[in-house]
């Protein structure tokens, strides 16, 4: 599959995996939404294989009562079935917020090559902010990392929601 530019140009490869991460990041975001419309801190995930979507999953831990739901483990455990296979090697995961320890362990796991993330967390992300795990020497799998990518969208649907939930219990 080819991508064209506005002018009908062919695309360069670095500019077709732009517009790849910017598409599957959009989606991405959509998952964010479902999960905000379902109660839940809003975060979204895809994972793709070049231009294939293997799967795309919210953060459910609420409606499941299961703290390990996070979009990432969602979205990884649906591929993995669907390739009946526990390594997604050459698949890429698009997340909308920065993975915690738990989810970069099962990125480590799952041997997935690529995550692309749009805003950090400071506060728990253990990729850049608070552990830099994806890039360990102490662990024999590396991940290629892409941040901020559709980063102020991937923001600012995280402190709508929190500033949501603070006026909800002032309230109360
Ligand atoms: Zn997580």
């Amino acid at each position: 599959m080819y991508l064209l530019d506005k002018g009908q140009k062919f695309l360069s490869y670095g500019k077709m995996i732009e517009a790849y991460d910017d598409m599957f990041m959009e989606m991405a975001l959509e998952e964010a939404r479902a999960a905000r419309a379902a109660g839940e801190v809003p975060v979204g995930a895809v994972l793709a294989c070049g231009s294939d979507i293997l799967a795309r999953a919210h953060n459910r831990p609420v409606v499941l009562s299961d703290p390990s739901a996070h979009a990432e483990i969602l979205a990884i455990r649906a591929a993995a079935q669907a390739r009946a296979n526990y390594r997604l090697v050459g698949a890429t995961l698009y997340v909308t917020l920065e993975p915690c320890i738990m989810c970069c362990g099962a990125i480590v796991q799952a041997r997935i090559g690529r995550l692309v993330f749009g805003a950090r967390d400071i506060k728990g992300g253990a990729v850049v902010s608070c552990y830099q795990l994806l890039n360990d020497e102490k662990l024999n799998h590396r991940v290629a990392v892409t941040e901020g990518v559709r980063q102020d969208a991937c923001a600012e649907i995280m402190s709508g929601f929190f500033r949501e939930k603070r006026i909800t219990s002032a309230l109360r």
